[in-house]
């Protein structure tokens, strides 16, 4: 066992998968085993299948240099599992275990975990220098494990952030994900610190260098959006919406007579760069339509009096599948301001959050799905198909949405009628 696993065991967290290492060449792994797929050959992996479970097997190898910090020109095969270890990344990822040998621990990884620092493998500047993503990954994994990076590793990264420049927007994209859904999010800080950040996501180093003069908050944009990040859950889309509910601040800062910063429309705004940012990045569809939205309604309905008429519209307004995902947003935000406040603001918060719960209860009909009636009922009673139904089903809407006891059938289709006839003169 090599790696990770090796790690997490040390560590006793349950490992994602069990990567192994052997001298054994690809051939010789594939002859051993009934089921095996052939996952990289060229790379000297092999993925075992034992009980409906895939277990990747590498033969020990020695990646040449890296042409371009992306990917190994040419891997050599070695009988050394010394090399092997050594071509690894940081020191606590380069152990290697099995029950005849015990622990293999060439370069100082159980100190390093002893002593909670992340450290590379041999000399960081050389490292760095064969794969960029390693710089990423070390902030990544301090963030995971609340570890604190050792100097001369943070100095290299400090040299070599710009050359994250050549890694992929998916490798970059794996990576940030991981950051922002670990234990210590804020380790962003010295993502932003080292100049990591500036390279694919100078937005946030924006943010960084935006103060807030406001008696609402307590420290610049990119401060108060690592606080916020730190009151989430570790959710990806919730994560997400954190980093980006406030990043179109920078670009609609304003600063009154009496010195106030100000910031308006940045919602809007935020919401048109998460979506350019995310795209930039690669992220799929549906994790960035789910974060825009967030982003773009963080503050949506914010200052109004709790009233449930009034959340009905928001929540049609916003989608049922977005809604929940806003009371934490909402909440982690009042946690990073300034404390001005904040009890009235989370007291305003939570009666929102019991209506919303209220609404659920009574099954309140807040979309067109819910509507008790649907295009084909409308077409029973005489009315083409077309795109006079869709107009009629959202007039229907309209008045469920205002008093939801006219919600049935009945009630609806009379309506309908009174509206066709109503128009019709
Ligand atoms: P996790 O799966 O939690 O992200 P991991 O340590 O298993 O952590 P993987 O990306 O699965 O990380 O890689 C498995 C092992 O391969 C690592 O533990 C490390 O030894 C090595 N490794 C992975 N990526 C690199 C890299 N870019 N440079 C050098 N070694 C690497
Ligand atoms: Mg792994």
């Amino acid at each position: 066992m090599v790696g990770g696993c090796v790690r997490d065991s040390i560590l006793g967290r349950t490992p994602q998968d069990w990567d192994i290492t052997t001298s054994a060449r690809p051939e010789q792994v594939k002859a051993l085993f009934r089921r095996t797929i052939d996952t990289g050959l060229q790379h000297g992996t092999v993925t075992v299948m034992l009980d409906g479970e895939g277990y990747e097997v590498t033969t020990y190898r020695i990646d040449g240099k890296y042409e371009d910090s992306r990917h190994p020109t040419e891997v050599t095969f070695t009988p050394s599992l010394e090399e092997d270890l050594r071509r690894r990344d940081l020191t606590i990822n380069a152990m290697a275990y099995n029950h005849e040998k015990g622990l293999v621990d060439l370069y100082g990884g159980l100190e390093d975990i002893r002593d909670k620092v992340i450290r590379c493998v041999g000399d960081p500047l050389e490292r760095f220098g064969e794969d960029a993503l390693r710089i990423l990954r070390a902030v990544r994994f301090a963030a995971q494990l609340g570890y604190t990076v050792h100097g001369d590793t943070v100095e290299a990264i400090r040299h070599l952030a710009p050359t994250l420049e050549k890694i992929s927007a998916e490798r970059i994209q794996t990576e940030l994900v991981k950051l922002a859904t670990s234990s210590h999010p804020a380790y962003l800080r010295s993502a932003y610190e080292w100049g990591i950040t500036k390279v694919f996501l100078p937005e946030f180093d924006a943010a960084m260098e935006t103060p807030q003069k406001h008696p609402h908050h307590r420290g610049s944009v990119g401060e108060h959006t690592l606080w916020a990040l730190e009151e989430t859950r570790p959710d990806k889309v919730i994560r997400l919406a954190a980093l980006f509910h406030d990043i179109g601040k920078a670009a609609t800062l304003s600063v009154d007579e009496a010195g106030i910063t100000h910031f308006y429309g940045h919602a809007q705004v935020g919401a048109e760069m998460t979506e350019k940012i995310l795209r930039r990045l690669k992220f799929d569809r549906d994790t960035m339509r789910a974060v825009c939205r967030l982003v773009l309604y963080h503050d949506y309905g914010y200052d109004l009096e709790p009233d449930l008429r009034q959340l009905r519209r928001m929540v049609n307004k916003i989608g049922e599948d977005a809604f929940p995902g806003l009371f934490e947003i909402r909440r982690a935000d009042i946690l990073a301001q300034s404390d001005y406040l904040r009890g009235e603001k989370l007291a305003r918060l939570d009666r929102w959050q019991e209506l919303y719960r209220e609404l659920l209860e009574k099954g309140q009909c807040v979309s067109l799905k819910d509507l008790a009636v649907t295009g084909s009922d409308l077409i029973g009673i005489g009315m083409k198909p077309g795109r006079e139904i869709g107009a009629m089903l959202e007039n229907l809407l309209e008045l469920v949405l205002e008093e939801p006891e006219r919600n049935t059938r009945e009630t609806l289709l009379a309506e309908a009628e009174k509206l066709r006839s109503g128009s019709a003169l």
